[in-house]
């Protein structure tokens, strides 16, 4: 569908609309003809004395049927449609194979500057003293460039949640930046802005910090520090190995935890590091049509499990994350699927948690994800702005979904705690 279309259709049937309604309107006629896949013609049919506030009240009708009569006016987000074709994602299949590599002078000689000088031999391998700019204009071709650097700053944080949230007290390690995968709801593809992979070659740097800090256990048993906020924690764990530093330096302290949260199978290097009863490998995990059209280039949900057993087998804990839970028809048949699959194939009792989050996304997130993936379904559900200012569905469908997935977690798998990620405590009340 294109842009100028629905602007010619939406001035044809309203022509001295001023620019900002007729950016509503744009907006409104493009959602309802993706998300219902009918021609342009069908979605406002004449109507005489036509004007733009009859026009928008039809439109929103139709565009939020559940939502329409109960949402506040202002939680309708209709900001200008911007389609450019050249932000596509590339989704054709393809190795990890960067074409530019910067590798900082003071890591020049660690030992992940020598696998990476030796995995990506055809690589044009550049020396940066870390002031140089480096990585392509695109998101999409971020794969392009890696960097090899030092960290300097930003070590060790609580996790941000969301403003307003109720928090689990969980800490981040930010190993790496950037990621191979491809999930249509991804937020780095709105927040990174440098578009290449960084992988810090200094982890001790990070393990140091750990040692003089404060943490609380909250929900848990034990403080738990994770990392994968801005990558996913394993899937570059072959290349870099940070698992063969960190499970040994948690394994002599036995009174925190620590989580890979990943959705890959390269857990080579965690098998070789043996097991560790306080480092849990958690896998997020998905309704089957969520995975298979949303999470591009990730393993599927059967694969994920069998990783997550033979992890089990040597000896570490799991978890998993059902985040982002996406509503659609017929959703919970299809996570209730999911949960079974993990109840025929885990060892039940070396699971230590569960978290489970609806699908949520920044405004300027909402834009990246339209733009790149054109065909998406996940924008389709009725998103409204909610308490923090991002886009949510709303209160009363978000707490169906967990009054529906959590209790079922719970019965399925008693000894794991599960608990609500980054939610309105307004709604985790209610669980
Ligand atoms: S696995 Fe995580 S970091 Fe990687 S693309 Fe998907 S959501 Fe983003």
């Amino acid at each position: 569908m294109q842009l100028n279309e629905i602007e010619t259709y939406v001035l044809g049937l309203l022509p001295k609309l001023g620019i900002n309604k007729q950016r509503e309107l744009v907006r409104l006629v493009y959602e309802i003809a993706k998300r219902e896949d009918v021609p342009l013609a069908e979605i406002l049919p004449f109507e005489k004395n036509l004007n733009f506030e009859s026009a928008k009240k039809r439109l929103l009708a139709r565009r939020y049927p559940v939502n329409f009569k109960t949402a506040r006016k202002d939680q309708f987000y209709l900001p200008k449609l911007e389609l450019d074709s050249t932000q596509e994602a590339d989704l054709t299949p393809r190795p990890f194979s960067p074409k530019t590599i910067y590798i900082e002078t003071s890591v020049k000689d660690t030992p992940l500057a020598q696998r990476v000088r030796a995995a990506f031999a055809q690589a044009d391998f550049k020396e940066t003293d870390g002031k140089t700019q480096v990585g392509s204009p695109h998101f999409s071709k971020r794969l392009d460039t890696l960097l090899i650097h030092r960290e300097k700053y930003d070590f060790l944080k609580p996790c941000p949640c969301s403003c307003g949230s109720a928090g689990c007290g969980y800490n981040l390690v930010n190993l790496g930046f950037g990621c191979r995968f491809e999930c249509e709801y991804c937020f780095l593809q709105q927040y990174q802005n440098l578009h290449a992979v960084l992988l810090p070659a200094n982890v001790e740097e990070f393990l140091a910090k750990i040692d003089g800090a404060k943490f609380r256990a909250g929900l848990f048993d034990r403080p738990r520090i994770g990392s994968g906020e801005f990558t996913d924690s394993l899937v570059f764990d072959d290349l870099t190995q940070y698992s063969a530093q960190i499970v040994p330096f948690f394994r002599a302290r036995p009174h925190l935890q620590f989580e890979f949260k990943t959705k890959s199978t390269n857990i080579g290097g965690l098998l070789a590091a043996g097991g560790c009863e306080n480092v849990v490998a958690a896998w997020s995990v998905n309704a089957g049509p969520i995975t298979q059209d949303v999470e591009h280039f990730t393993p599927n949900l059967t694969a994920r499990l069998q990783a997550a057993c033979e992890v089990a087998r040597a000896g570490y804990r799991l978890g998993f994350h059902f985040d982002p839970v996406v509503i659609y028809e017929g959703y919970q048949q299809d996570y209730a699927r999911t949960v079974q699959e993990m109840a025929d194939t885990l060892p039940h009792n070396k699971i230590a948690w569960i978290s489970v989050g609806t699908l949520r996304f920044s405004r300027e997130l909402k834009k990246r994800i339209e733009m790149r993936f054109t065909k998406n379904r996940i924008l389709d559900g009725e998103f409204l702005l909610d308490f923090d200012g991002k886009m949510r569905y709303s209160q009363a469908q978000r707490i169906e979904a967990y009054q529906f997935l959590v209790p079922l977690l719970r019965r399925t798998f008693p000894h794991a705690v599960v608990y609500l990620c980054m939610e309105d405590p307004a709604v985790a009340s209610k669980i």
